[in-house]
Order: C-alpha cells, then sequence, then structure tokens
C-alpha cells in the first residue's frame, strides 16, 4: 500500500497509468470541490470510462477513483495537488482554460507528445463535455489549482468578446446624442472640481448647465418644432450625461424634465408658444413646486390654494399654514425664475383637486418677487451642487392665463371646465404625463452604478491580498466572495440595460390605452433600479477597502448623490404599492371602492388560470444545462408572480368580503403587495433581457450575454429560494443547485469582467483617476 491509506484509491496506482494522466487535475477537481453529489461523481466515472483510449487496468483504477463509497482520503488528495502544481511549474504556457486542457498538457510534460493517447487539442476537446457535465469550471478549477498565485508573466486573459461590438449593443439606441454628450463632457471644463464650498459647488453647476443649454442640450428635449419632441433623445442625453456630476444631471433634470415637462405636457399651446423656447435656452430657469413638508408622497392633499378670483380675473396662490410650504424644490433656492406649482383649484368656493399653474418667483435679476418667501433647505447627505429651497406664497396673484389647462380649463366668468369628469382619473392622468423623470432617474441612476462597478472591478483585477506562502498574492476578483459581490450586481446592471431601453420604447409609443401600463411599468423599474443603485454602490466601496472611501476616487460622491434616487420623482415603497395595485385591477383603473371586490374576483380566477402551466420546478434535474435555460427560469418567475398575485387577490376579497374597508384591507396585505411587485419586476426584466440577447448577432458578445443573463436570472430564484421552499415549490436539492450555478458563472464571467465594465464606455475623464495612484482629494 505504500504512502496510501488503506481505505481509499491509491494514488501510485493512479500515477503510474499514462492512459489516466490527462485525466488527474479532473479528478482532484471533483473531490475537492466539495459540492459534487455522489450521482455527479458517479456520472463523471460513467461519462470517463466511455473515451475509447482508455484500457482495462486504466478503466478499472479510474472506477475506483470514482467511488463515492471509498473516497480518496486527505492526504492522497494532497499528495495528488502537489504532483499537479509541481508538474505545472514546468508548463511554458498558464492560460488553460479548462482542467482538460490543464490534464493534456500535464500528460505530455511527463510522458512526451507520444504517451499521449490522442493528439492535444483533440483530447481537450473529447475531455470537454466530461467537465461541462460536472459542472465544473474550467478556467476558474484551472485557476484555483495551479494559479492561485499567478505568475507576474502571465498575460491577463483576453476577453471572450470584442468590446466594442458589446457597447455598441449597449448604445443601439439613440446613439448620436450619446456621442454629442460624450463631445461636450470632452471639454477641458467639465472636470470635477472641489465640492466642499456649497456655494462655489452651486455656482460651478450652473455654469455647466448654461454652457450644455449654449451648446443645445435643451433643444433635445424641446426642438423649435414642437411637433418633433422625442423625449427619448433627451433621456438618452440624460443617462449619459450621468457619467459625469449628478449635481448636474439632477438640475438638468430639474430644469428641463420637470419644469420644462410640466409645461409641455399640461400646458397648452399658447404656454408652449412662449415658454418653451426660453425654456430650451435656459433663458427662463425654472422649478416644479409639488411637495410641501407636509406631503410627500400623498401629492393629492397638498395643501396650498389656489383661488380664482373671478372679480379681477386672476387666481391668489397661498400658503395657509407652515406644512404646506413647498419643501425640497430644486432649483428654488437660487436659480429659478418661474415655478410650477401643484396646488388645490377652488372656483367659486369649490375645490377641485390638485392642479397646475405657474408662478413666478424672481425677476429677471434674480430678486424674490412680492409675496413669495425663498429659504434654502440647507447642506445635504449629496448633490450639494442643486439649490433645494422652500417657498412660501402670500396671496400672490397670477394671471388666469396660468394655470396649466391642458386637462381643466377656467373661464373669465369663474366657469370651470374638464374633459375628464371623475377628479381622481383627472389627477392621475395629469401626474401620468411626468413620467419621464421616473424612467430618467432609473437610468441616470444606472449609469451611476456602471462608474461605480467599472472603478471596483477594475480595482479588483488589480490589486492583490494574500495568496500561498513564498507565492504572489491572489488578485481580488480572483476570489469567489468577491465575484459573487460584483458580478452579481454586474449582471443586474445589465439585465436594467435591456429592461430600461424597453421601458423607453414604451414610454415614447405609449398610446392612451397603454398609458397607465407604462405608468406601472416605470414606477417599477424606477423603484427596483434605484435601489439597485444604492446596494451595489455601497458593496463597490466596500470592494476597493479603504481605497474606496477616499473622494478622489468617486466612489463616495456616487453614494452620496444617488442615495435619494430611491425618494424622489416617487418613494420607492410607495412606487411599488402602486405597481402591485395596478397588477390587482389589470391596469384598468385607479381603485375606487366599489369597484374592488369585482376586480378582485376577476383577478383570482385569472391568476389562478396562469397557476395550471405545470410549476416549473417540479422538474427535477439539477444539471448545468437545464438551470441555465432561460426558459425555466423565465417560467419559474412568471409562476411566483402568479401564485403571487392569485393569493393576493383571495387575501384581500376575503376582507373586503368581511366589511374591511378598502384602505385597512391594503395594509393588512402590504407587505404581500411588496412580494407581488418585485416578482412582476424581475420577471419583466429576465423577459427584456431574454429578448435583448435573442437579438445580438455576434455570437462571442451573445455567448457573454448569455452568461450574464443566466446569471441574473438564477440569481433572481436564488433569492427567491425562501419563498419557493416555503411554499413548498422547490426541493431543497433544486435550490442548492441553483446557488452552486450562480457560483459557477460569476467565476467564468470573471475573466471578462473588466472587458464587461470597459464596454460601458464611460469617459475616462469621468472616472477617479486609477485608485492607489494616490490622488489627493480635492
Ligand atoms: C434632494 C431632494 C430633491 C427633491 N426635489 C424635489 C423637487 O424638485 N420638486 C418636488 O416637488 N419635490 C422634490 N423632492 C421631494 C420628494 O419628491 C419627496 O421627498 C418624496 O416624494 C417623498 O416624500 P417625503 O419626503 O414627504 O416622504 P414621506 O412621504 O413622508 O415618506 C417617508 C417614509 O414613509 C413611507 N411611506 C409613505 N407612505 C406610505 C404608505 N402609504 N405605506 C407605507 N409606507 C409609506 C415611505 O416609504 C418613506 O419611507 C425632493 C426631495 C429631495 C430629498
Amino acid at each position: 500500500m505504500g504512502i496510501d491509506d488503506v481505505q481509499g484509491p491509491s494514488v501510485q496506482e493512479l500515477l503510474s497509468l499514462p492512459r489516466l494522466a490527462p485525466l488527474v487535475p479532473m479528478l482532484y477537481v471533483a473531490w475537492t470541490d466539495g459540492e459534487l453529489t455522489p450521482e455527479e461523481i458517479r456520472a463523471m466515472g460513467t461519462a470517463a470510462r466511455a473515451q475509447p483510449w482508455l484500457d482495462l487496468r486504466s478503466s478499472a483504477v479510474l472506477a475506483r477513483w470514482l467511488d463515492p463509497l471509498t473516497p480518496p482520503s486527505p492526504r492522497a488528495l494532497a499528495q495528488l495537488r502537489d504532483h499537479i502544481r509541481s508538474t505545472a511549474e514546468r508548463l511554458e504556457y498558464s492560460g488553460q482554460q479548462s482542467l482538460a486542457e490543464l490534464g493534456a498538457q500535464l500528460a505530455e510534460v511527463l510522458g512526451g507528445k507520444d504517451s499521449l493517447p490522442a493528439s492535444m487539442p483533440e483530447l481537450a476537446r473529447t475531455l470537454a463535455p466530461m467537465e461541462t457535465a460536472m459542472g465544473l469550471s474550467g478556467t476558474e478549477a484551472v485557476r484555483s489549482l495551479v494559479s492561485a498565485a499567478p505568475r507576474s508573466s502571465t498575460p491577463p486573459a483576453p476577453a471572450s468578446f470584442d468590446v466594442d461590438k458589446l457597447r455598441l449593443v449597449l448604445e443601439r439606441t439613440y446613439p448620436a446624442v450619446r456621442t454629442q454628450i460624450r463631445e461636450w463632457l470632452a471639454a477641458p471644463a467639465f472636470r470635477y472640481g472641489d465640492e466642499r464650498n456649497t456655494a462655489a459647488y452651486r455656482e460651478q453647476v450652473f455654469s455647466w448647465l448654461k454652457q450644455l443649454s449654449a451648446r443645445g442640450l435643451g433643444k433635445i428635449a424641446y426642438p423649435e418644432d414642437l411637433s418633433k419632441v422625442d423625449l427619448g433623445a433627451f433621456i438618452a442625453a440624460f443617462e449619459a450625461l450621468a457619467f459625469f456630476d449628478l449635481s448636474l444631471v439632477v438640475k438638468v433634470g430639474v430644469n428641463f424634465g420637470l419644469f420644462g415637462g410640466s409645461i409641455y405636457f399640461l400646458g397648452t399651446e399658447r404656454h408652449h408658444r412662449e415658454l418653451m423656447p426660453k425654456v430650451a435656452s435656459l433663458e427662463l430657469p425654472g422649478c416644479f413646486a409639488m411637495s410641501e413638508l407636509g406631503h410627500g408622497s400623498n401629492v393629492r392633499d397638498v395643501e396650498t390654494v389656489a383661488r380664482y378670483d373671478e372679480e379681477r380675473g386672476d387666481f391668489v396662490v397661498h400658503t395657509p399654514s407652515d406644512a404646506a410650504r413647498k419643501e425640497w424644490i430644486g432649483n428654488a433656492a437660487q436659480h429659478a425664475r418661474l415655478a410650477t406649482v401643484f396646488a388645490q383649484l377652488e372656483v367659486k368656493g369649490e375645490r377641485h383637486g390638485v392642479h397646475a399653474l405657474l408662478v413666478p418667483l424672481r425677476d429677471e435679476h434674480g430678486q424674490l418677487l412680492p409675496g413669495v418667501r425663498v429659504e434654502d433647505c440647507g447642506v445635504k447627505m449629496g448633490l450639494n451642487g442643486v439649490d433645494n429651497g422652500r417657498i412660501w406664497f402670500n396671496q400672490v396673484r397670477v394671471p388666469r392665463e396660468n394655470l396649466l389647462d391642458r386637462f381643466a380649463q377656467v373661464s373669465a366668468e369663474g366657469e370651470y371646465t374638464s374633459s375628464i369628469t371623475s377628479a381622481s382619473r383627472r389627477f392621475f392622468t395629469m401626474l401620468g404625463t411626468l413620467v419621464a423623470g421616473r424612467v430618467s432617474v432609473a437610468l441616470g441612476g444606472l449609469s451611476a452604478t456602471k462608474s461605480g462597478l467599472a472603478i471596483a472591478i477594475s480595482y479588483g483585477d488589480e490589486r492583490r491580498q494574500f495568496g500561498p506562502a513564498g507565492a504572489q498574492e491572489a488578485r481580488l476578483l480572483d476570489y469567489q466572495t468577491h465575484q459573487l459581490r460584483l458580478l452579481r450586481p454586474l449582471a443586474t446592471t445589465y439585465a436594467l440595460d435591456f429592461a430600461l431601453k424597453y421601458l423607453v420604447k414604451r414610454y415614447v409609443g405609449r398610446t392612451e390605452q397603454d398609458a397607465m401600463e407604462v405608468e406601472a411599468l416605470a414606477a417599477g423599474l424606477k423603484a427596483y433600479s434605484t435601489w439597485h443603485t444604492t446596494r451595489t454602490l455601497q458593496v463597490a466601496r466596500e470592494a476597493c477597502g479603504g481605497q474606496g472611501y477616499l473622494v478622489a476616487n468617486r466612489l463616495p460622491t456616487l453614494k452620496a448623490d444617488t442615495d435619494v434616487f430611491t425618494t424622489f420623482e416617487g418613494d420607492n415603497t410607495v412606487l411599488m404599492q402602486l405597481v402591485a395595485k395596478s397588477l390587482l385591477t389589470g391596469y384598468r383603473q385607479q381603485f375606487e371602492d366599489d369597484r374592488v371586490f369585482t376586480v378582485m374576483k376577476f383577478i383570482v380566477e385569472r391568476a389562478s388560470g396562469a397557476l395550471t402551466d405545470r410549476n416549473p420546478f417540479q422538474v427535477r434535474r439539477t444539471g448545468s444545462e437545464h438551470l441555465r435555460d432561460g426558459d425555466f427560469q423565465l417560467r419559474a418567475l412568471r409562476f411566483r408572480e402568479a401564485d403571487l398575485l392569485a393569493s393576493a387577490a383571495r387575501r384581500l376579497r376575503k376582507r373586503l368580503g368581511a366589511g374591511v374597508d378598502s384602505f385597512q384591507a391594503f395594509i393588512q396585505v402590504q407587505d404581500h403587495l411588496q412580494s407581488l411587485a418585485l416578482a412582476h419586476v424581475e420577471r419583466v426584466v429576465l423577459e427584456q433581457f431574454l429578448a435583448g440577447v435573442e437579438q445580438v448577432e455576434d455570437p462571442a458578445v451573445k455567448a457573454v450575454l448569455g452568461k450574464l443573463c443566466d446569471l441574473y436570472g438564477l440569481g433572481c430564484l436564488m433569492d427567491a429560494s425562501g419563498w419557493f421552499l416555503e411554499n413548498e415549490h422547490v426541493e431543497s436539492g433544486k435550490a442548492k443547485a441553483i446557488r452552486k450555478e450562480v457560483t459557477r458563472l460569476c467565476a467564468e464571467l470573471r475573466p471578462d469582467a473588466v472587458a464587461l465594465v470597459r464596454a460601458f464606455h464611460i469617459p475616462d475623464t469621468c472616472l477617479a483617476a486609477p485608485i492607489g495612484l494616490g490622488q489627493p482629494s480635492p
């Protein structure tokens, strides 16, 4: 028995058979991976013994090495590892892509070319399927076996795809606008400065805004010929701009998106004719005054009043209490001259709900007008280049024409008219026109996420910590935890890129019929995407260790500036409730008590119908091929959504049937509704990612996107495994297999990680100096 243990297979015997030499690395990894089940080890034995070049003796020894009942001892495995590593030292090349390739090369080193049972490439090819069947990721397994301490001479592995081709896929919509923004940002004026002096920073941001407006940024949103408005182009500009300073991006969003958008969508021809050119050129900077101290999420109950005075033919705008002061209004503290103010409209003593009207704040010299009081909100967590302010109105009179009257009009005599009779529908119709803000915020946040990932992934590829004694330390990105922490968010970022482009397309092409569905889609994707931004930037900061904390390395600013994206343009939790409610009403109408019960019945019936589709998890297969099937992942997410929808509707119906009022009934199932909304959004995102990958033509780009898509889909299933297990929709073996597959996918994507962030095409001037070069913070 020599040095081998009594029980397990013999190392000496294994190493004495040249025909088994190519299989040695695979055997070692099969036993040390710790994740292979006895069935998988047996399956590997069957596959190996089917190799035509094995003689009887080799087959018999192999069978002993792949018998789950008599595993090799730790000592035997250590010997095998030392044998592999010492042989690998003699290899000239260390970039093997698979265990099969490594095995063939080791066999050649040991016995010369003639010892091989087949030519090396052919051998590696025949062994490759076995490796795939085992689910052992090639490059990662090789790296952990022989290059835990990569040699300094190791050339960086080339990406598996052409970065420029992937970039073109990401920039396929509005490419000219994106190029234009990149050109503008390349000017020396657009460099980060000192953000600590709030006054100077605000002036800098305003100066940038003026420069961009002079170059035509506003006209991307509102061209001279307004029949040519395509807000998709403006949203793309916003997205590209968000690689740079986010205060500038938010200032752009407030001025052109919110303020300009309110006039464009809620106003009529005369407002357009008179004001849109001045908005586009920044001749008339403005703000969007909706939120109040007392009412942020609940806009329907804002308290500011706009009373029509039929004697004088004008509106009197007034702040009745301190809680009614307009709060957080971007551009209000310093630069806005005109405000779109949301107020309760009162005509002849009758209230008609929230309407928007234009109220001048400052004259052309920037002096506040009579009756208007403004206060600065003060220093914020981030976005300090934006002048957020509070506004009080004291009986401010504005002409009747200042009412943005697309949906409701007030005649000189004080007759109120509207084509939308229901006050509730009128309110939601008005708000619905402002959905572009949510789309833009989601995309702006995604650009910031891309910046954070680009910084952390590039750093993780360079930075080394720990390693085997006497050898070079390993790169951070070669650690499994680092891969899981950064590459899963990378996959979600790619997924969202496709999903948000789909949202823009739906938004640009929306009709009266699908407007509510598009609104719900925007609400859900805004919430999901900005939560992703906040989480990812935290991870990216941590992944860079102490260097991530340095302002010069950009992550602190990215984190602080995007944090509020989860709150403004609609608080995320509130938005997710809106998504769930719209699913429960089938996008038909806003919730109104009398209709709830009937609608719920319809939903229960419809969703239960969807559930008769067999639970995709009933298929017990756990192999990679099955798990990496987008159709399987999508059916699983659809199943979860349909199940949550049907059960939420059932629970609501029960309560409504028992006489609980709808407000209370919804509170009692609120958490359920959040889960439903999340299930819905994740399903939509995966659906769009799959559809997007399907359209890619270049095979290498398609392959890497396919892996990212699998990682996103399986990641969603992994995160939801608690729910699937709780409801007994999945067996624990399959849940574990999904977890393993996620880890494998991260390892497979690791060699492409840097190229995947380079494809984001972030201008160098927008990113930090390479971390570690020690640029002092400004
Ligand atoms: C930097 C910044 C810039 C802004 N710019 C503008 C601007 O230019 N113009 C403008 O009009 N507004 C602006 N806002 C206001 C912004 O839109 C509001 O802050 C936002 O709508 C949330 O309102 P709130 O702050 O009153 O929070 P609240 O509505 O009080 O919410 C507080 C918490 O309560 C939770 N909550 C609320 N309702 C429910 C519910 N029904 N069920 C469960 N949980 C609930 C929310 O999830 C949240 O966590 C800005 C805000 C900030 C911070």
